[in-house]
């Protein structure tokens, strides 16, 4: 399994990243962080730049995060015109800022910064696996 079963559109199928796919599969959204220097990285790197190590540790984004910036998508990039509107949003769970979408259940008016937010993976119906940002129950 490579990369091809990520997000809304297919960009590429081999990776050194994979194991953030088979984690969406488990219903976990992963970063990693360098064994080495303990930089961390999303969307998750294979190779850290901090120490050009590449002994990476992948660990699960949990719990509730603050939304830090967001932006409403009325008009779509080519492949995602069938998608609009959707907002695209900034989140950071800890120091660990994640960008993505927002569930289209979070309404525009009660959207605002600081809003607490946690991930959910997605199945789409055309097989694909993405995550998304809903309110915490
Ligand atoms: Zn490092």
């Amino acid at each position: 399994m490579g990369f091809e079963k990520f997000g809304h559109k297919s960009f590429t199928s081999l990776t050194k990243v994979d194991a953030f796919v088979a984690g969406l599969e488990n219903k976990e959204l992963k970063y990693t962080k360098c064994r080495s220097c303990g930089k961390t990285y999303f969307p998750p790197r294979a190779d850290c730049c901090g120490c050009l190590g590449n002994d990476m540790e992948w660990i699960k984004i949990d719990g509730t995060g603050n939304l830090l910036s967001y932006t409403r998508v009325n008009y779509a990039p080519t492949g995602f015109e069938k998608d609009v509107p959707y907002t695209l949003a900034l989140v950071d769970f800890n120091g660990i800022k994640v960008f993505g979408r927002l569930s289209s259940a979070i309404a525009k008016e009660e959207t605002m910064v600081v809003m607490q937010l946690k991930t959910q993976v997605v199945n789409l119906p055309n097989g694909q696996i993405t995550y998304e940002f809903i309110k915490p129950s």
